[in-house]
This record gives C-alpha cells, structure tokens and sequence, in this order.
C-alpha cells in the first residue's frame, strides 16, 4: 500500500467532516446526536488508515466481506464494533460468530437458520438487522418491504438471533431528496414492527444512509450511518 502521513491524517480529517455534518443533521431534526451512530465502512481500505481512525477515538467498523472483516478484527485492537455489512452467504456464517456486533444483512430465512445454527453452537446470542430492498431493485439483495412481518415472525422464533431493526441499500441516485420517501417508508415499517411487540426482537435500529444521502436518512430517521467513500476516499478495487 502506498500510503503517507498526508492521507492518513486526512482520513481522520474526513472523518471529523463527516462527525460534523452528522451532528448538524442531527440538529436539524431535532435529535440528540446519541441516537445515531456512525460506522466508517473500511473495505478495501488498509489497516494504516483505520489505525489512523482508532488512534482518534473511533471504535465502529463496518465491513461487507467475511474473509477480509475477520483479517482485520485479528490483527487490530479488540474492543472495536464490526459491523457485517455486506451480502453473506451461508457457508461463511460460522467465521463470523462472535467477531461481529451487529449483521445488518439478513434477507432470507435460510440465512437466519444458518446463523441460529452457528450462534447456538457458539453459545451466544447473534444481532441482526433485515435488509429490505427498498427501491425494489433487481441488482440489490434484500426482501420486499411487504415481506417484513413476515421473516420478522418467522426470525422472532430463532433463539439464538435477536432482530434489532431494518437496513436497507437505497437507490444511488444524484440527488439525495430522491431517496426521502423511501427512508420514510423504512421508518414506518420499523415502527409498525417495533409495536407489534413479537416476542424475541426488540426493534428499534434503522440502518440506512451511505455518503450520498447520510443526512437525509439520519433526518428521517436513521440509527445507524454507514460512510465509506466521505471518510476513506474512493475506494479502488483493483488491489484486491
Ligand atoms: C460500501 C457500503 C457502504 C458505504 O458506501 P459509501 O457510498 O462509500 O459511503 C454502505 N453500506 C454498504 C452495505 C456498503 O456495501
């Protein structure tokens, strides 16, 4: 990796860039800023630069592959928050268990029974959050928002996982208002949920809002931002 104390620093000087804009959204819908919590999504990006980050006073992560969240948990600190972020696939569940905080990508119920599975044996209790395909995209992963209830019953009666909320991947649009309506919609439902009171969740996180249309989404709502780009830079994955 060809890094220097130039880009390293402006990592962290990124990243109180985007603490600000947050704190300002925040302000704007009249929030305490303690209900939103910023995760610096670091694929692909190198251990220097989340060093750079930790040595600030950053402890949440968020990464979207398996193999390279896992690499970087064991070499770095412990006591960080890793959030698995990305598509999963089944057969990579058990590397995860107890490595993570929070998945916050849960579309099917196979993969919920996967996870029950690697969490029982493990003997821990795994968080998760649904991810709903919000602007019903076919490129996206991700259940129908009519589906919510649904796989919410259906993961309510998994012992070892505890659903916690909603994630979704809204469309990239240029203009971040674009994705308003569909941040309200992730709102509703998560409140719909959260009142059905189903035994076994406890729901309350929305995670939604990327570099494009953090702001928008912390407005409408959201609980967990996760910022790649306006924190690390481009990502280039070339290097992989
Ligand atoms: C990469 C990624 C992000 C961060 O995207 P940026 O646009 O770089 O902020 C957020 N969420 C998921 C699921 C991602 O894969």
């Amino acid at each position: 990796m060809e890094l220097n104390k130039t880009s390293v620093s402006a990592v962290v000087e990124n990243y109180d860039n985007v603490e600000t804009r947050v704190s300002a959204a925040c302000a704007r819908a009249g929030r305490d800023r303690g209900e939103v919590t910023l995760i610096a999504v670091s694929k692909t990006k190198p251990i220097e630069d989340i060093q750079a980050l930790i040595d600030h006073g950053v402890t949440q992560f968020g990464e979207n592959k398996v193999q390279e969240m896992c690499g970087k948990e064991e070499t770095l600190v412990k006591g960080l928050s890793w959030h698995m972020i990305g598509h999963l696939q089944r057969n990579k569940v058990k590397y995860l268990m107890g490595k993570t905080c929070l998945i916050h990508s849960v579309d099917s119920l196979r993969l919920a029974q996967e996870i029950q599975k690697e969490a029982a044996k493990a003997d821990i209790v795994c968080p998760i959050l649904m991810e709903i395909n919000i602007g019903n995209e076919e490129s996206k992963g991700g259940i129908p928002i009519e589906e919510a209830e649904v796989l919410a019953r259906q993961i309510a009666e998994l012992p070892n996982l505890k659903l916690k909320g909603l994630m979704c991947i809204a469309p990239f649009v240029d203009d971040p208002e674009e994705n308003r309506d569909h941040f309200k919609r992730m709102r509703v439902k998560r409140d719909e949920l959260a009142a059905l009171k189903i035994p076994g969740t406890d729901i309350r996180e929305l995670s939604m809002g990327m570099t494009g249309d953090f702001e928008v989404a912390i407005e409408e709502g959201a609980t967990l931002v996760r910022v790649g780009t306006a924190i690390f830079g481009e990502r280039d994955y070339r290097r992989l």
